[in-house]
């Protein structure tokens, strides 16, 4: 299959990023994967069972919450693959549970908002140089569609890539490139269980009685969204948070 252009997933060590990067791959993209150093080998273990499929794969360590890793990581994109074409801004950090008063607000707003902030801002500035459109995503949440207590600053964070999504969709609309985020529900990954901590149980089978679709989601769910809106047939959608939740929640 020849190359549909290049795409950049972050946070693709495990969890959604995994399995969307998997998906890309097999739709015909070439694709960079991204995560924290410690996860590097988590990284070379994804590469080597895309590139067993006969795809072209590579990986970049850089923490998206810094804008210079960021700007790196999009230049040795395009010096190592010939262009970027897809930016998915997945990486993200669930946080402790418990009361806003206790809260730590600097370290989950810098990787869940400033990191899709910098991402959008280097692939838009890299896609409009190239002249032939993109796709730009990023990870919301539920929570970032309806504040949920006990998780304050996370919401908070899930809500700016909602406006940040708007925002960016509203200048880079003119040069082809559409953006797009998801905001999952409950999708069983490690983040849930970190998140959760021994309460994982409880919260599952509330969102299980709960949710219109009786299960929680799977990777694969949010895969099949990503792999829509990095085609060529999400030309018309742009702008948009859109819910993938099992339909606990109605916009
Ligand atoms: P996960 O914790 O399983 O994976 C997240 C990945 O991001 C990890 O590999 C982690 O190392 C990486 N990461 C963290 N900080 C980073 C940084 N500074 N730079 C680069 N990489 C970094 O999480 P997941 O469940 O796969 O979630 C993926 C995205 O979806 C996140 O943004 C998350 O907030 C969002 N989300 C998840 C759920 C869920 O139920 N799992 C629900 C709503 C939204």
């Amino acid at each position: 299959m020849s190359s549909k252009g290049v795409a950049l997933v972050t946070g693709a060590a495990q969890g959604i990023g995994r399995a969307m990067s998997l998906r890309l791959a097999e739709d015909g993209f070439e694709v960079v994967v991204n995560d924290i150093a410690n996860n590097s080998e988590a990284l070379d273990a994804l590469v080597h069972e895309i590139q067993a499929k006969g795809r072209v794969s590579s990986k970049c360590i850089a923490d998206v919450s810094q804008e210079e890793a960021v700007k790196e990581m999009v230049e040795q994109v395009v010096r190592n693959h010939g262009s970027l074409d897809v930016m998915v801004a997945n990486a993200g950090i669930a946080g402790k549970d418990g009361s806003f008063l206790e809260a730590e607000w600097d370290r989950i707003l810098a990787i869940n908002s400033r990191g899709p902030f910098l991402c959008y801002k280097y692939a838009g500035l890299q896609m409009i140089k190239q002249q032939r459109g993109g796709r730009i995503l990023g990870a919301s949440s539920i929570a970032g569609k309806q504040g949920i207590a006990t998780q304050t600053p996370y919401s908070a964070s899930k809500a700016a890539v909602r406006a940040l999504t708007q925002a960016a969709a509203g200048e880079l609309g003119r040069y082809g490139i559409t953006v797009n985020a998801y905001a999952p529900g409950l999708i069983d990954t490690p983040m849930l269980g970190s998140a959760t901590g021994g309460a994982r149980e409880a919260i599952v089978e509330e969102f299980i009685r709960t949710a219109p679709v009786k299960r929680i989601g799977v990777p694969r769910d949010i895969a099949s969204l990503v792999s829509f809106l990095a085609s060529k047939e999400s030309q018309f959608i742009t702008g948009q948070t859109i819910s993938i939740n099992g339909g606990m929640f109605f916009d």
